[in-house]
């Protein structure tokens, strides 16, 4: 499989969509455009050998198309991981929406992208990521029923993030008892870095077991108030990464674990809940697994919003959900030990996995 490196080095040089889509044999992208509503977005849909593609849409302010490409790629084949190794019938996808979401997020612009969302018929169900709210969902679901994680109040399953956090939460305590023959995270030196929906709803928990957290978000304010909430210290050094810690949690935005930040992390383990965390993860993969870092694979243990969503298209039941997140800590410790005994990394442990789900089904799928 190609590298993060090659990838981009292929895309520079051929600028071919079709090309980068077949690097990781994407099934289909649609690029959403709209002059007079000022929207443009991209959807891609990885694989739907499992089900529908789920997955949120992201509104973010990308620097130009191809970041916004290369981002949206990368996440809608997450997705696919995402799903396969929690036993959903789903394939994997995403959508980016490509501006500033406090600038220029409309009712019209989130309807009109609910109407591209509707063209695709169902093979494409969105949800809620990073600069998506439930009333940007309410809005959605005004043009298409193909979306999910709509407030409760019209009969869904609300902010997947509660679900998301107590599945990370999950996640990490496995890790733990892998790393330290304990689970409790009582003492442990935890950073939290990002405090928006999921990482607060995360820090909750790790400050009730009596973690020592501390917190780190760009916006000041979600700062004060998480610490004011919660009692966790905020960050006041200059460098996340030098911090002393015990345990990592990147709860912002992907590919913070790359060749500086693990030269720099003195941490036994990573987990935490935003996707794509590895820059590259033939290289940082390996990177961690020669250092000792116990990596906690993100679409793993962040999976419980996917379940909460899936959840709803079956008629909602929380508690059902919660417990079905909470299988992400047996599933965990057993992906840990399995790569330790065949001393291979914790992302190609998990991969493996999915990919020989999704290959299995793919053959009864093919029979009728
Ligand atoms: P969010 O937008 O609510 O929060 C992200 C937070 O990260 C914001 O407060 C933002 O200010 C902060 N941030 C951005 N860049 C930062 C930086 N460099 N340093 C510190 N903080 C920074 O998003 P969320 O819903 O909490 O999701 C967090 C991550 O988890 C994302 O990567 C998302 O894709 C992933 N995820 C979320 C869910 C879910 O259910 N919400 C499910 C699976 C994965």
């Amino acid at each position: 499989m190609a590298t993060t490196q090659e990838i981009k080095e292929m895309t520079q040089a051929s600028g071919s969509v079709i090309k980068q889509m077949s690097i990781n044999n994407h099934e289909q992208v649609v690029f959403c455009n709209d002059n007079e509503i000022g929207l443009k977005a991209i959807i891609a849909i990885h694989n739907t050998t499992l089900g529908p593609a789920l997955g949120g849409t992201r509104m973010w302010a990308y620097n130009n198309e191809s970041e916004a490409l290369n981002d949206v790629l990368r996440l809608s084949r997450g997705m696919t991981y995402k799903a396969a190794i929690s036993g959903l019938n789903l394939g994997g996808g995403k959508a980016v929406i490509i501006g500033d979401s406090k600038k220029i997020k409309t009712e019209a612009l989130m309807r009109r992208f609910g109407k591209f969302v509707n063209s695709l018929a169902g093979k494409y169900i969105t949800a809620e990521d990073v600069g998506i709210g439930t009333k940007d969902m309410e809005y959605v679901k005004m043009e298409t029923n193909h979306v999910t994680g709509i407030p409760e109040s019209m009969g869904g399953s609300g902010d997947p993030s509660p679900v998301t956090a107590f599945g990370v939460y999950m996640g990490m305590k496995a890790s733990a008892k892998f790393a330290y023959g304990s689970d409790s995270l009582s003492g442990k030196k935890i950073f939290v870095q990002g405090i928006g929906n999921v990482g607060e709803n995360l820090v909750d928990y790790l400050v009730k077991e009596g973690a020592k957290v501390t917190i780190y978000d760009i916006h000041e304010e979600k700062l004060t108030e998480c610490a004011k909430k919660t009692g966790a210290t905020v960050f006041a050094g200059k460098d996340v990464y030098e911090t002393d810690m015990d345990i990592y949690a990147p709860c912002a935005l992907g590919a913070t674990v790359n060749s500086d930040s693990i030269s720099k992390l003195k941490c036994s383990i990573i987990a935490g809940a935003a996707n794509n965390q590895l820059e590259d993860e033939n290289i940082h993969g390996k990177m961690l697994l020669d250092k000792g870092i116990v990596w906690a694979p993100d679409f793993l243990i962040n999976a419980g919003g996917l379940i909460n969503v899936y959840s709803e298209l079956h008629g909602y039941n929380r508690e059902a959900a919660m417990n079905n997140a909470s299988k992400i800590y047996d599933l965990a410790g057993s992906i840990l030990r399995t790569a330790q005994s065949e001393n291979i990394t914790t992302i190609a442990a998990a991969k493996a996995i999915a990919e020989k789900r999704i290959e299995e089904i793919g053959k009864v799928k093919i029979s009728f």
